[in-house]
């Protein structure tokens, strides 16, 4: 067997492109191969009217781990976007998360102590003791206002079901700031990366070699027999053919639309808090870059059941997909030439920062 690569890396977003990085940079040889016919993976950004628009789904960095923050500013210098969505419900608009702007517009309430005493009567007043489903639970904890009007139509959305038949176990907490900050993340470093998230990912994978429009499954034991390691950040169960069967994601659908006005919503993302909008909101991506173009480009955003063939977005970490994945893990972890990683890879949501995080804890314990 003519042994060509150190790692062949399946899969050309944030995981694979931070491994790669530092292998490369450690001497290492790479080839990347990805099936999309573009790198970066889900944080691909792409530009249509000259702003630069999140082809699947807005994606806002945001850490509060230094190292990280160090590291992807590296390869990106990011800007000072923060990200702080407001809702539309039947036209009446709200701050996210829910803070004293949120309750000021609510309830008239100017104090955070006049705040607090609102919330706690709404509480007490439709108090139920052992909430059966998520209505239950959100009521006692925000109170009916905030529920009907900022919790129940997006969430039924969200979940495709009516929020008595979510269980109750789903929400255990609703954060509520009693300061007037809109600012949605807690953490210190939060920013857009300038010129896109694929030019950020181009930079980090500059030197080594990329095919694209490649599938690593279809022609497996061929890629395989071209690198002494295999990292792989596709899904796990189509690795082994869904032997066990198939795990579950919700996914999501876009309906992207060029207007031509100069600013449509005046924010990049907005909630639609209600039933009756069948999306659960439009971004307007140029505010992310606070562009000044003619035109402006939205992306209505739709949740949808997901079915075999459909983008995976949301893993379903629930009992019955846990339990299939720990049986595809078992399988991943006695393949010894191949690192299963990523979203996919783990069948975990993870955020961008953490995406980095366990990418370069994988590369210290392979290097030793
Ligand atoms: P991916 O980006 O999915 O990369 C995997 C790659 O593997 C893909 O390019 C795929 O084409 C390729 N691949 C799969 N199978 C094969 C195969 N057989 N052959 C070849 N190639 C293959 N995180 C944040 O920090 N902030 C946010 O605001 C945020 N917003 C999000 C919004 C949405 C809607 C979603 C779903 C996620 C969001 N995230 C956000 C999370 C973020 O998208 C992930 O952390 C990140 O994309 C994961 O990177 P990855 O490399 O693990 O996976």
């Amino acid at each position: 067997m003519n042994v060509k690569y150190d790692f062949l890396i399946v899969g050309a977003g944030m995981y694979g492109a931070v491994f790669a990085h530092e292998m490369n940079k450690s001497g290492k040889t790479c080839l990347i191969i990805d099936k999309r016919s573009h790198v970066a993976g889900n944080i691909h950004t792409e530009k249509v009217e000259d702003i630069l628009v999140h082809q699947y789904g807005a994606h806002i960095f945001h850490t509060s781990n230094k190292e990280v923050w160090n590291y992807v500013n590296q390869f990106a210098e990011f800007n000072r976007y923060i990200n702080s969505p407001i809702a539309n419900y039947y036209g009446e608009i709200y701050n996210l998360p829910f803070n004293m702007n949120t309750f000021n517009k609510m309830w008239g309430v100017a104090t955070p102590d006049e705040a607090k005493l609102r919330i706690q009567q709404q509480c007490k007043d439709n108090y139920v003791e052992n909430p059966q489903n998520l209505q239950e639970q959100a009521i006692n904890l925000v109170g009916p206002d905030i529920y009907e009007k900022l919790i129940r139509g997006y969430t039924e959305k969200q979940w495709g079901r009516s929020c008595t038949e979510i269980p109750a176990f789903i929400i255990r907490r609703l954060p509520v700031r009693f300061t007037y900050d809109n600012n949605y993340f807690k953490d210190p470093y939060q920013g857009i990366p300038i010129g896109g998230y694929t030019a950020m990912i181009e930079r980090m994978i500059e030197g080594i070699e990329v095919k694209l429009n490649t599938d690593y499954l279809l022609e497996k034991e061929q890629w395989d027999s071209m690198a002494d390691k295999v990292i792989y950040t596709g899904p796990i169960d189509a690795y082994f053919d869904n032997r066990f069967g198939v795990l579950e994601y919700r996914s999501l659908r876009f309906e992207t639309e060029v207007l031509d006005t100069a600013n449509y919503q005046g924010n990049a993302v907005v909630n639609y808090t209600d039933r009756e909008t069948p999306y659960t909101r439009i971004i307007e991506h140029k505010h992310f870059e606070f562009g000044t173009q003619p035109k402006t480009v939205i992306s209505r955003e739709y949740s949808e059941e997901w079915k075999r063939g459909d983008e995976p977005y949301y893993p379903i970490n629930d009992e019955k997909n846990n339990i299939l994945y720990e049986k595809y893990k078992a399988l991943a972890e006695a393949e010894s030439n191949v690192i299963f990683g990523g979203r996919l890879g783990e069948y975990k949501y993870y955020d961008m920062d953490k995406v980095v995080e366990v990418a370069l804890q994988k590369v210290k314990a392979v290097l030793g």
